[in-house]
């Protein structure tokens, strides 16, 4: 579904990623982990056309789309959920929801999808008359989710959903993942949290200072010595 092959992409002169080559097959969640800095928040956001690739090549269903412009991404089937959420804090949580359904396709379906992700997300059925900026951090994160689910894609970018979660909250964060990519979303996930992402990814890539080091099945990954003692603390 997703193939990306040698990406290259700096900030001004400094690069972030060396080449970076991964797939995501149809139905699969594959998580990329790695430390801070590594590049994966940079690898996911040219993989939602948000930042231009240097070189390489992004292919999705079988199209070059290295080079779309960034806002034909979202009607493509691609959707990102960005770190650190960026809500319209301001307005309700309805309305955010809303904005992620702006494309004819999806704006016909909308009050299906918005049952779906409330159906994914009950706690968020009270909250639809209020300021998103009101919610708990779980709750937003959720209406991040909800947000990039409400343009019905084929892929999920998800950019650190765990981040700044209590650990309870994680867990349910991580379980609604799961639920989405089992009703048939493809999902890129992007994590520090390495021991909760490779529970639920079945495939998965460690990056590390703008490279892929490592890749495979996230269990025979966990099984790994390096890997147990870089990221697990074992
Ligand atoms: P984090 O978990 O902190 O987001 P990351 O693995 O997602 O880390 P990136 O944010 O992709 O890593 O950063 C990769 C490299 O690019 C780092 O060296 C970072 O300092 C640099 N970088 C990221 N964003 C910018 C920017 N806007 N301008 C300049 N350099 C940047």
């Amino acid at each position: 579904m997703l193939e990306v092959a040698d990406l290259k992409a700096n900030y001004g002169a400094a690069p972030a990623l060396w080449g970076v080559s991964l797939n995501v097959e149809r139905g699969e969640l594959v998580c990329v982990v790695g430390p801070n800095g590594a590049g994966k928040s940079t690898l996911i956001n040219v993989i939602a056309g948000l930042h231009r690739a240097r070189e390489g090549k992004l292919r999705f269903e079988g199209a070059d789309i290295t080079r779309l412009a960034a806002h034909r991404f979202c009607g493509r089937g691609i959707a990102i959920v960005p770190e650190g959420r960026r809500l319209f804090t301001g307005m309700t949580v309805q309305e955010n929801l809303a904005l992620g359904s702006f494309l004819p396709d999806a704006k016909a379906q909308r009050a299906q999808t918005l049952d779906r992700v409330l159906a994914l997300f009950p706690a968020l059925k009270a909250k639809l008359p209020m300021p998103a900026g009101s919610l708990s951090g779980g709750q937003q994160q959720m209406v991040a989710i909800g947000r990039a689910l409400m343009s019905r894609p084929q892929l999920l970018l998800l950019d650190e959903p765990s981040l700044g979660l209590a650990p309870a909250v994680v867990l349910d964060m991580f379980q609604a993942i799961r639920g989405i990519n089992a009703q048939g979303t493809s999902v890129l996930l992007v994590e520090q949290n390495v021991a909760m992402a490779m529970e639920i990814a079945r495939r998965a890539y460690v990056m590390e200072e703008g490279r892929i080091v490592a890749e495979g099945a996230a269990r025979e990954l966990m099984d790994r010595p390096e890997i147990q003692k870089a990221y697990l603390g074992l």
